[in-house]
């Protein structure tokens, strides 16, 4: 599910569904075309690759061109530093790519025996955007229900993290954590829901500051039972005390 709120328009983003006109016959369902996954290459699996130190002169030297798009003298001494610096910057950004899932619950997964629900919420993330490659920035709440298998908590969040540093679009970000957990427990259910800010947004476009999308994910139990999803949505609107 996506839920896109503006306190600008108030417009909603909501999905295509049947329209039902005003007596009690529908409409034939809107037959749209299809574009391919986007995180696929026409359907193929797209050519990624290990960044190298290669990879990161050609960000330099794609930086210096960019200086150069915008107007501005990339020989200035205020400039002089700024390709490296960028390029250092993504490269941290887009992290992620050089994580893999295996390495990183490495010796953190425990069997307890227990089946109930665990629950991290307000881990905050921080991802740049595929289209304008700009930040979006938010919460992520992940909850699963475990079938023995559990996972220290702290690798929950860098589960978040891998993810949140690729260029990502947020409905992609939120299924793929969610699938990540999937894999790596087994689990009886998991939960993922994401609320963020998109700059693309924000500062641009339809420039609507104050704008934030919901993404959720619900496998397993959470998508099946109705009382299991809202005891989590009940546990992701409650305020903490301590704050
Ligand atoms: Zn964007």
């Amino acid at each position: 599910m996506t839920i896109a709120a503006s306190n600008g328009s108030n417009r909603t983003n909501s999905t295509l569904s049947n329209v039902v006109s005003g007596g009690d016959v529908a409409e034939e369902p809107l037959s749209l075309p299809l574009r391919p996954d986007r995180n696929t290459l026409n359907g193929r699996q797209p050519n990624l690759h290990p960044p190298t130190d290669t990879d990161l002169d050609k960000i330099e030297a794609a930086v210096r061109e960019m200086l150069l798009g915008v107007g501005e003298d990339p020989e200035r001494e205020g400039l002089l530093k700024t390709p490296k610096r960028v390029a250092e910057a993504m490269r941290f950004l887009t992290s992620g790519y050089s994580q893999s899932l295996e390495t990183l619950v490495n010796n953190a997964i425990f069997d307890e025996g227990i089946a109930e629900m665990v629950l991290v919420r307000d881990i905050d993330f921080f991802s740049l955007c595929e289209h304008h490659m700009l930040p979006f920035m938010g919460k992520a709440h992940v909850a699963y229900i475990p079938n023995q298998k559990v996972v220290g908590l702290s690798k929950l969040a860098r589960i978040v993290e891998m993810f949140s540093r690729r260029l990502q679009v947020q409905e992609r970000l939120t299924r793929q954590v969610a699938e990540a957990i999937q894999t790596i427990l087994e689990p009886q259910g998991v939960a993922v829901v994401m609320e963020a800010t998109h700059m693309c947004m924000v500062m641009r476009g339809v420039q609507k500051p104050g704008s934030w999308t919901v993404t959720s994910a619900m496998l397993g139990t959470f998508q099946d039972d109705q009382k299991t999803r809202e005891e989590f949505l009940n546990l992701i609107r409650h305020r903490p005390a301590f704050f």
